[in-house]
């Protein structure tokens, strides 16, 4: 794993910048108005969050006036603490992921989780902040990634940054805490706002297109649909890889596969043994 360290800002549309905060290759992005920037995505560690708030001071040329985290996982929030003087916004449930994460925090990642902080200005459904001259839109579009991704959506630069709903360096990652039915229609909310022209930026990897965005939407949705037909012919965990037919690489799936069988079940949703009749 690289060590923990920030790219420089690179503009992608005028006023709209991303930098890239390893160890985990995340996206940060910077959106400029004429009255305050605002920091989307805080890094993976409180030094992290000030080092990014000290690049982003000088690439701006206006204050920071809010920084706003796409979910709950580590390498995007855990930089937060730097920006606490400052309106910061996420999903109301982003609190609840601080106190039941590290989900896969890498060893050498210990954090005391007391010096974790989350947004202090959370909220439901969706907010609107004004930087002068760019109009930014924070959207929760339901459960998907986890249970609080936020979409931010820039109308001025036809830019949305997608935060883990999307992903383009890797797969989508699928953890204990997402929700593999409701997620298709996360990416919905997203594609709805699509343009032939929109950059949609991942949480991880490189912008992409309209084409990626229905298409990373179309997998995730085959991934849950699989399970679901396989449940159906009574196929068993144990068996369900070999006998499916899958949009990502093995190791993905396997991944994937006791999410959406347990994610499955809770609907009553399980293999049954058919039983001929005689
Ligand atoms: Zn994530």
């Amino acid at each position: 794993m690289p060590e923990s360290s920030l790219s420089p800002f690179v503009e992608l549309r005028p006023g709209v910048f991303r930098a890239i905060a390893e160890p985990e290759a995340v996206t940060i992005g910077l959106v400029v108005g004429s009255q305050g920037a605002l920091v989307v995505v805080t890094g993976s560690a409180i030094a992290q969050g000030a080092a990014i708030r000290a690049a982003v001071e000088t690439v701006a040329g206006v204050p920071v006036i809010a920084a706003v985290v796409t979910h709950g996982h580590w390498d995007h929030v855990y930089g937060l603490a730097a920006f606490a003087d400052l309106p910061t916004y996420g999903h109301e449930s982003v609190a609840d992921a601080l106190r039941t994460s590290p989900l896969d925090l890498p060893d050498d990642m210990a954090v005391e989780m007391e010096s974790l902080v989350a947004p202090n200005r959370p909220f439901s459904l969706a907010k609107a902040l004004d930087l002068g001259e760019q109009r930014v839109e924070l959207v929760h579009f339901g459960r998907g990634h986890t249970a609080g991704d936020v979409v931010v959506i820039v109308p001025g630069a036809d830019v949305i940054f997608a935060g883990d709903l999307l992903e383009e360096a890797n797969p989508p990652s699928f953890g204990p805490d997402c929700h593999l039915r409701d997620w298709p229609a996360a990416i919905d909310g997203i594609l709805g706002l699509l343009g032939e022209a929109t950059l949609v930026v991942p949480g991880h990897g490189e912008p992409g297109d309209r084409v990626f965005a229905f298409t990373q939407r179309a997998e995730i949705s085959a991934l849950y649909g699989q399970v679901e037909y396989l449940i159906g012919q009574g196929i068993k965990e144990a068996d369900a890889y070999p006998a499916g037919e899958w949009p990502f690489d093995e190791a993905t799936v396997r991944a994937a596969l006791p999410l959406a069988y347990a994610q499955l079940a809770a609907q009553g949703k399980v293999p049954r043994t058919k039983l001929t009749l005689l």
